[in-house]
């Protein structure tokens, strides 16, 4: 039995990596993340920790952390032209569509309270990555971009969508993306374009526009749409993606034309495909992989931030209960390969109802909503 601490790589300081970071820590390894932003990255429009996310939470000392930071709204209202409200879901019937308790959070809020929960005792490399991992059967070696090297006992990829560990151990991206069809961008916007308490959305066919309004100066816009096709764009390249977007929305109403000239100034702006990950399997060797990086689930499941939390919980657990690896790795592929299967499946579901394909179909899902005084 070792007598000197286990070593564990992060990569990834976000929902996943953040909290598998705890985890570890406070089941006694030495913990080092590596980040390729200069601090956890920020931005994204609020998102929900749901059910066993929860139970994660409290587990972690966090919950009550969250509850505090619980947004105040209180439905979505389907909006038209004209900006008059064609329906209104309250929470608790959105909610409803899925089981278990809901608290819905900017995901900021979130990704501070974990970084809070995470500070002491944990050795962060931010603005770098990982440019190659060797691993033989006692340990991992890491080569970062800065030219250092460490070796660990085990590496874990929380690197998003576009994982880095992934690709390094595992193979190309493309193997593993399965392509929704749709592209969905998010970036702050003046709050006297929201309203309080609310969402509001607005679509036509094939375009999603929502404002979410939090009380402050500031809302969130997410400006979605559908493409047949996968576009080619540089990921790095910010102000291509900018107008990638603008003409998407090019002479759609509503908001859009405001929505798009505060998009031209945000400094927060966030695109990416819509896709999932799936992957025949999320370890090799002394390599794991957690949250987006192995099964991201996709923005209209809702449920990104708690499959992260849950996985990362699922994965710390069994090594922790586990000396043997292999056995602590195979622990979490049985427990946690169903609850991804599962959750994976009701994307389409998801996209139907933010992403509706014709005007018929907008507006019976607006109808399905409470009707307006
Ligand atoms: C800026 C941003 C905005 C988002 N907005 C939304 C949203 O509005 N709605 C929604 O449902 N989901 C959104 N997401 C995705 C959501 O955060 C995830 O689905 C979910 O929380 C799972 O988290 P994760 O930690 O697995 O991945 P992510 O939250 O994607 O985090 C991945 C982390 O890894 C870092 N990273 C990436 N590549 C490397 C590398 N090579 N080396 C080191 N670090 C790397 C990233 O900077 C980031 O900190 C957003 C993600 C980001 C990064």
């Amino acid at each position: 039995m070792k007598t000197t601490k286990q070593t564990i790589l992060l990569s990834g300081a976000s929902i996943a990596g953040l909290t598998m970071a705890y985890w570890m820590s406070r089941y006694g390894y030495e913990v080092t993340v590596v980040e390729i932003g200069a601090e956890p990255r920020r931005g994204g429009s609020p998102i929900d920790v749901r059910g066993e996310a929860l139970d994660c939470a409290s587990r972690m000392g966090i919950l009550d952390a969250i509850k505090e930071a619980k947004l105040p709204t209180e439905g979505l209202k389907f909006m038209n032209a004209q900006n008059e409200v064609q329906g209104i879901m309250l929470v608790e019937e959105i909610g409803a569509i899925r089981p278990g308790d809901d608290i819905e959070i900017r995901r900021d809020d979130l990704v501070d309270i974990l970084y809070k929960n995470v500070r002491d005792g944990i050795t962060y490399k931010f603005n770098n990555r990982i440019t190659a991992l060797d691993q033989d059967a006692e340990k991992v070696t890491a080569t970062f971009k800065d030219g250092t090297t460490g070796t660990y006992d085990f590496v874990i990829g929380a690197d998003g969508i576009h994982s880095g560990v992934r690709k390094l151990v595992f193979g190309q991206e493309d193997q593993f993306t399965h392509f929704l069809n749709y592209y969905f961008s998010v970036f702050a916007v003046d709050g006297r374009l929201g309203e309080k308490n609310y969402a509001h959305m607005y679509n036509t066919p094939n375009t999603m526009a929502t404002v979410y309004f939090y009380n402050t100066d500031s809302a969130d816009a997410v400006l979605a749409f559908r493409s047949s096709h996968k576009i080619t764009y540089n990921r790095y390249d910010i102000q291509e993606q900018k107008q990638l977007v603008s003409d998407a929305f090019e002479g759609i109403g509503w908001k859009v034309p405001q929505l798009i000239e505060e998009l031209k100034q945000a400094d927060n702006f966030y695109l990416d495909q819509g896709c999932q990950i799936k992957m025949p399997t999320w370890t090799k060797g002394r390599v794991a992989l957690i949250g987006d990086a192995g099964y991201a689930p996709a923005f209209p499941t809702g449920m990104g931030s708690t499959l992260a939390i849950q996985g990362a919980t699922v994965l710390a657990d069994a090594m922790a209960q586990n000396e043997d690896y292999n056995r602590a790795f195979k622990l979490y592929h049985e427990t946690f390969r169903p609850v991804v299967e599962t959750l994976q499946a009701t994307v389409y579901d998801g996209m139907s109802f933010i992403l509706p394909e014709t005007q018929e179909k907008i507006d019976e899902r607006n109808k399905s909503g409470r009707e307006t005084n």
